[in-house]
């Protein structure tokens, strides 16, 4: 296959089209409407919430086994690896999510999920959706695996296909990480997943450089001294403090954070005090830290201690009652793809897939994901690319005014299955024989 660095080889291929582009479309095209059409069908009719995703985990492991792959279950919970060794060559790790959420779906497509849960969170029942596209990633991973396994004698190397539980809860790639994935079955070479976008138009490939933000989760523990609320003098408020951190910690990104890296510092709760008369000696509040770089993650986290600590000091406390700032432990490092490789898959959908469906459209908002769990630590080669799943008639609807595009974990959230399956497929085997082939 082309060798990366040849970006005059990728220029004039505009005269010579590659080879197996058409004959890999049709031959997804087939695979979709004789299998995978249906596997998404029942994919969407039976989601299951993050770590129960039981009988997904089971079809997903008879799919792949049937497909030629040599699978284990039950890694990190209810995850699956299948692993096709084919010769010499890199080793190549493919990721899919699987959960779903617990939302209704009033997405109105024929095979809507009805499926209630006992929520492990919460111990209700709640109903589940695939709300989030998860689907489409289990059913182009199927379609990857029996493209990959037909194609044998185009491509060398090991293919590792992960099927990760709990994305949602940002706990799967952990947990399966932490289960000796790579001890047990081998440390990739590279690493990629895909996630359906219901912000671009269904077929498109999406390339960014850092796909998904980081979070950190934060709590700010206030210490004040409480008193009768006729004798402020007598105390120290928690509310009046608490409030003057909230409105300080604003400027971290208004004025602090270079304007052209994006950061978020959301207060989501503040809870403090129990009666209308009574001065609280404590005051709590909890937030939402997101970045894209790790250099933001570091300049909001180290902001948030200072201005706690210093309104503390300005308020009058002494040393030992500043506030306290605890960073959880549970925290998701931003994706940010690995830019070399990202530029040869780019070149690669760009030659067989076609220049107008490789877009680079940043996404608006600051989301997490727990893939950078599988590439951080030893870091590992990545590229998480978007694949879109709306139909283009939906969004001229919108600008015309009309229904707006739903979002991800919507009710009314609905991916096009197909072209979103096929160029799932399409995206990955063009990546992987970029990666493994032999041309
Ligand atoms: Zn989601
Ligand atoms: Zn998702």
């Amino acid at each position: 296959m082309r060798k990366p660095s040849c970006l005059l080889l990728a220029t004039t291929l505009f005269l010579a089209p590659a080879a197996y582009s058409s004959e890999l479309s049709e031959s997804i095209q087939q695979d979709y409407d004789s299998h995978l059409g249906a596997l998404w069908d029942h994919f969407h009719q039976n989601p299951e919430l993050s770590t129960l995703e039981f009988r997904t985990a089971e079809r997903m492991a008879s799919e792949l086994r049937e497909a030629g792959f040599e699978v284990t279950e039950q890694v990190g919970g209810t995850g699956v690896v299948a692993m096709l060794r084919n010769g010499n060559g890199p080793m190549v790790m493919m990721r899919a999510d699987m959960d779903g959420l617990p939302v209704e779906e009033r997405s109105g497509l024929a095979n809507a999920s009805a499926v209630t849960m006992v929520d492990p969170l919460t111990g209700t029942t709640v109903p589940v959706m695939h709300a989030c596209g998860h689907d489409v990633h289990i059913t182009s991973l199927v379609g990857t695996a029996r493209q990959m396994a037909a194609r044998k004698d185009e491509w060398g190397g090991t293919l590792m296909l992960i099927v990760q539980p709990a994305e949602e809860r940002g706990m799967g790639a952990q947990s399966m990480h932490g289960d000796g994935l790579w001890e047990r079955f081998g440390q990739p070479d590279y690493a990629l997943a895909l996630h359906v976008s219901s912000e671009n138009v269904a077929g498109k490939i999406n390339v960014t450089e850092s796909p998904y933000a980081g979070v950190d989760t934060v709590d700010i523990i206030i210490h004040g001294v409480g008193a009768h609320g006729a004798s402020p003098h007598r105390g120290k408020d928690p509310i009046v403090l608490g409030s003057q951190i909230v409105l300080a910690l604003q400027t971290l990104v208004a004025r602090e954070l270079p304007p052209r890296s994006p950061g978020v510092v959301t207060v989501g709760s503040f809870h403090s005090g129990t009666k209308h008369n009574i001065i609280s000696d404590r005051a709590v509040l909890q937030l939402t830290v997101r970045n894209t770089s790790l250099e933001t993650r570091d300049l909001l986290l180290n902001g948030i201690k200072r201005i706690a600590e210093n309104m503390g000091r300005a308020a009058g406390l002494p040393e030992d009652k500043l506030p306290e700032v605890i960073i959880s432990p549970g925290t998701a490092p931003p994706t940010i793809n690995t830019a070399q490789l990202a530029r040869r898959l780019r070149i690669a959908w760009s030659e067989e897939i076609g220049d107008s469906r490789v877009i680079e459209e940043p996404t608006k908002t600051m989301v997490a994901e727990d893939f950078p769990f599988f590439t951080m630590d030893p870091e590992i080669p990545s590229v998480y690319w978007g694949v879109g799943g709306t139909p283009a008639e939906d969004f001229d609807r919108e600008a015309a005014g009309g229904a707006p595009v739903p979002s991800h974990h919507s009710p009314l959230f609905k991916i096009a299955p197909e072209p979103s399956v096929t160029a799932g497929v399409e995206s990955t085997v063009v990546a992987l024989l970029e990666l493994m082939g032999d041309r």
